[in-house]
């Protein structure tokens, strides 16, 4: 019987495992190794770790953990189920594992644009999210691409990094007279001619080729197309979720269902590994209170 049992080993999942490790628990981490920014060249927007290569920040994060005793396991998590206030995981193998507190730490992923060609450079010169690399898109040409009306708000924020964007709305042509007005005034580029492919070098982005032929000279591109849970044992467990896809969480990381806690891009938050760390350690100090409370003995 483990104290604590952790479904995902991104900067959520360790750094719970951290607080857990050092509060002499025992744990156990497991990882599929796929955390959402394998994409990505850097990570940025973390302090004292700007610029990382996100592989080593994990690695690292790793290492720190062996002298708290924390167990990791490379394996995914097949099932989750919580019945008599115990928590029962099988891993992909069929070994099945008990706890007193479960933690899902297991991330988002994100729905990409079907453009071809988008993979390549995708973490490289094609993002979703501004800030974590908006700086490095500086001054560059930037391509917004949203179908119908859902680029607008990007667009217009893309001006805070470069007086260069062009909203790409894919071949839809959904911009009212209003939209148009506002992305005028504010000097945002328009094309709505349906998008061929991507062109480039080494995650290096070129153009943007129109189904015309014509070539857009673009050098980054952003989208918004939204995100998925990456695992569904969420679900499995009976967590409430919002509208957007994420779990609903309390102050302190807690679901809805007793002992199971979720951090990280799971719950709903700000996405960056640094608020999913924060998160991570909130949970991690949060589970050794509740079993803190559950073992401490009662006088009259
Ligand atoms: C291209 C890209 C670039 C980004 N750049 C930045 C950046 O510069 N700065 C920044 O702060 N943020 C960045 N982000 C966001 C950042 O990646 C996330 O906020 C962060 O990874 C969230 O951490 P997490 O621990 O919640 O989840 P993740 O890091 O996604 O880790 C989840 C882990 O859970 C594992 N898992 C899932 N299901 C199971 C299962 N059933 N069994 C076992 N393991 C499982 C996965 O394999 C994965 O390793 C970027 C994201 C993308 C997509």
């Amino acid at each position: 019987m483990y104290d604590v049992i952790i479904i995902g080993g991104g900067p959520a999942g360790l750094n719970a495992a951290m607080l857990l490790g050092r509060s002499r628990r025992k744990v156990i981490v497991f990882d599929g190794g796929k955390p959402r920014n394998r994409w990505a060249r850097r990570m940025n927007g973390f302090l004292t770790s700007d610029g990382a290569k996100p592989g080593e920040f994990i690695q690292k994060g790793r290492e720190e953990l062996v002298k708290y005793g924390v167990e990791l396991k490379d394996l995914e998590v097949a099932s989750a189920t919580y019945s008599k206030g115990q928590f029962v995981v099988n891993d992909a193998d069929g070994t099945v594992y008990h706890s007193r507190k479960l933690l899902l730490a297991t991330g988002l992923k994100d729905i990409l644009p079907e453009v071809e060609g988008l993979e390549a450079f995708y973490g490289k010169t094609v993002h979703h999210c501004p800030y974590c690399d908006g700086w490095e898109s500086q001054d560059k040409a930037i391509a917004v691409y949203g179908k119908d009306r859902s680029g607008i708000g990007q667009a217009l924020a893309m001006k805070n990094w470069s007086a260069d964007v062009t909203l790409f709305t894919d071949g839809t042509d959904e911009l009212q007279r209003n939209d148009l007005e506002l992305l005028e005034a504010n000097e945002v580029k328009v094309e709505k001619e349906k998008i061929l492919r991507l062109e480039g070098e080494d995650g290096n982005l070129q153009h943007i080729v129109l189904q015309g032929g014509e070539k857009r000279a673009q050098q980054a591109m952003f989208f918004s197309e939204g995100t998925k849970q990456q695992s569904d044992l969420g679900e499995m467990l009976g967590c409430e979720f919002t509208s957007a896809g994420v779990i609903i969480t309390r102050r302190l990381q807690q679901s809805n269902i007793p002992g199971l806690y979720v951090a990280g891009d799971a719950a709903r938050d700000v996405q960056m590994v640094v608020v999913a760390a924060a998160e991570g350690a909130k949970a991690g100090v949060a589970i050794n209170m509740e079993l803190q409370q559950e073992d401490r003995k009662k006088v009259n």
